[in-house]
């Protein structure tokens, strides 16, 4: 299993990085996971987007899903050219009126909803993973794949729910979402989770190695980083632009 991150801020990206999207490789499949601001031009840098095999987005805020829109255009681009491109989306279906717009992007994506109020398994690609809801303000569901003896849990956004350490047990890499400092906890109750809960949910899950993203631009992340490793004394890095994590 190799996983790469394209971009890991949040909501909006840092100068000249990208918002959530991540590229996971199991089992000889590729699967992009979530395609925010800025991540469709950074999957260029390392892979032909027609490679891919499925894209599985956890829910439509733009940070998450809006370069779709890109990838569409690029897949109906390569099909006047002479390709028959049509790629294997899941998306949620809900709130409507930003899912019809995707909807309407049947032209170059295959598109298949996901709605579930708890657990549910999911097949991607050929590969079965699990899908879980989520805590945030509109329906979002965090990923879990397992395959050639390893297992990845993505969070997407979330705010605490104690389900998620039984999600996450025993994970080789944990792509938890840790948007906050603990200073500004007070926010987390619009769905999001601190760095401390992320270093949290990782040491009760015993998770082998803790991935955190999705960080606000104005923050310092070594501030990030100190408040996670004083909970989690695991392995355990913060994301960044093209970095790799290789699980056999
Ligand atoms: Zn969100
Ligand atoms: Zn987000």
């Amino acid at each position: 299993m190799k996983l790469v991150v394209l971009g890991c801020w949040a909501p909006y990206p840092a100068p000249n990085q990208a918002c959530s999207g991540y590229l996971l490789e199991i089992a000889g499949r590729r699967i992009l996971v979530d395609l925010g601001h800025g991540a469709f031009g950074k999957l260029q840098h390392i892979l032909d987007f027609s490679k891919l095999d499925a894209v599985f987005i956890s829910h439509l805020h733009p940070d998450h899903c809006a370069d779709l829109s890109c990838l569409r255009h690029a897949i109906l681009s390569a099909n006047r050219l002479g390709r028959e491109l049509r790629l294997p989306v899941f998306v949620p279906n809900d709130p409507p009126e930003k899912f019809e717009v995707l909807a309407g992007f049947e032209d170059a994506f295959e598109v298949h909803t996901i709605s579930t109020d708890s657990r549910e398994p999911l097949e991607v690609a050929g590969i079965g993973c699990e899908i879980f809801r989520t805590c945030h303000p509109i329906p979002t569901y965090g990923l879990v794949v397992q395959g050639e003896g390893t297992k990845f849990v993505y969070t997407s956004d979330t705010g605490w729910k104690a389900e998620l350490v039984d999600i996450s047990r025993g994970a080789d890499i944990l792509l938890c979402e840790g948007s906050l400092l603990t200073a500004d906890s007070h926010l987390a109750g619009k769905g999001h989770l601190t760095g401390e809960q992320a270093g949290v949910l990782a040491l009760e899950a015993g998770v082998g190695m803790l991935v955190l993203t999705h960080f606000w631009p104005g923050y310092a992340l070594r501030d990030l980083q100190q408040e996670v490793s004083y909970v989690f004394p695991g392995k355990f890095e913060l994301a960044g632009e093209f970095r790799a994590y290789i699980q056999n």
